[in-house]
């Protein structure tokens, strides 16, 4: 049989390009796409020089229909996974049209033409911000969304396109994948996240305090009504969540139908206890200067993950400590990033 041909989309970015490594390791044949808007070409080396197999990458925007037919034209592409956008929180609030337009209308542009050329089987990243502020925890897929900033609506609007054009032609297959939130880096230490500015996110900020490049982590928020008063979490290794893409891609290929999934471990962690893991696993102190609370945060979100075991046989397997430690040898191999 022939090998399966994957198109993913903003395949340089942090979690995309792990999944690349699982998806080449399976055997499939990847069309990458990425506009490089927050990612380094670097990237497609090192996926290489992990899996010692090509990728065909293309620099694309995914809202340049031209460019983006002459791709789909070029290969039989049996399925897609659409890990282009922007996600910072902060940025959309101040930049909103940059948000609809890259995420959403962007979106629009690839299933226009992933409908022309027949292409029905799609992989979406979205997110645990759909739940807002969870009513409880763990939070199944079920459970009420909505959202608290223009990133947050352009994941909730594309959840809702895609739902919407499922009831309009059955024949599409369409996994909706709610990541929690996804840290660590491949094993090799050759490829992990690199936030091209202040990082916004917990662990890469705290990789950057103990390699002494920030002298210390911001604890937004004390007084939060958890254990130790910091924020709680479900932190998942992006290996796991990698394979949890192939799980969908599985899925998708043996059943009709559509879903929309967890993807976490269904554990929740605390800002302060991710960072005493950091600091037993790098060695190093990471200080910690309490502050007021982010606005926008929640207090505790962690996932529910039966849908995830009973759909796709996927669960996550790597624990706090080994996040730690592959995000650590991350950052010490490549200090500066890419
Ligand atoms: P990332 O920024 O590392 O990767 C996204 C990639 O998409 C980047 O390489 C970027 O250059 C590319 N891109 C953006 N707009 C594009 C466009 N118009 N055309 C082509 N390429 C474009 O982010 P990530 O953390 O790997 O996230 C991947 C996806 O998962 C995003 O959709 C994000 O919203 C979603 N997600 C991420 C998290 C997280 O915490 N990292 C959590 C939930 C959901
Ligand atoms: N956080 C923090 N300092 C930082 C970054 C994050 O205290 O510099 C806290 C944040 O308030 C939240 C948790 O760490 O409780 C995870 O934040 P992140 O931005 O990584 O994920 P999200 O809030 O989007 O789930």
């Amino acid at each position: 049989m022939a090998e399966p041909v994957i198109l993913v989309t903003g395949a340089t970015g942090y979690i995309a390009a792990h999944t690349c490594v699982c998806l080449l390791e399976r055997g499939c044949k990847v069309i990458g796409i990425d506009n490089l808007s927050n990612s380094s070409p670097r990237v497609i080396e090192r996926i290489q020089q992990i899996t010692r197999r090509s990728i065909d990458f293309h620099r694309i925007d995914i809202r340049n229909q031209t460019a983006l037919t002459a791709v789909l034209k070029h290969y039989r592409i049996d399925a897609v996974i659409h890990f282009a956008g922007l996600k910072a929180v902060g940025e959309s609030v101040s930049e909103p049209l940059k948000y609809f337009d890259n995420n959403v209308c962007g979106t629009v542009t690839l299933l226009r033409l992933l409908q022309q050329y027949g292409i029905r089987k799609l992989v979406f990243s979205s997110s645990a911000t759909v739940y807002g502020e969870p009513a409880a925890v763990p939070v199944g897929e079920a459970a009420p969304t909505s959202a608290t900033n223009p990133y947050g609506r352009s994941k909730l609007m594309v959840e809702q396109m895609l739902q919407d054009i499922v009831r309009a032609d059955n024949s599409w297959r369409i996994a909706t994948l709610r990541y929690f939130n996804p840290v660590g880096a491949h094993d090799s230490g050759l490829i992990g996240e690199d936030p091209r500015d202040i990082p916004n996110n917990l662990m890469p900020y705290i990789a950057q305090v103990a390699i002494g490049r920030r002298p210390y982590l911001q604890l937004f928020g004390d007084d939060y009504p958890t254990e130790d008063g910091s924020g709680v979490r479900d932190y998942i290794h992006v290996m796991d969540l990698a394979r949890g893409h192939l799980a969908a891609l599985d899925r998708l290929s043996a059943h009709d139908g559509s879903f929309t999934v967890n993807l976490g471990t269904g554990r929740g962690v605390s800002v302060l206890q991710a960072v005493a893991a950091f600091e037993r696993v790098s060695g190093k102190v990471i200080p910690v200067q309490r502050t007021a609370r982010r606005a926008g945060d929640v207090a505790t979100c962690y996932a529910s993950v039966h849908r995830a075991s009973e759909l796709l046989g996927w669960h996550a397997e790597h624990d706090l400590e080994k996040m730690c430690a592959d995000h650590w040898r991350w950052q010490c191999n490549n200090p500066e990033g890419y």
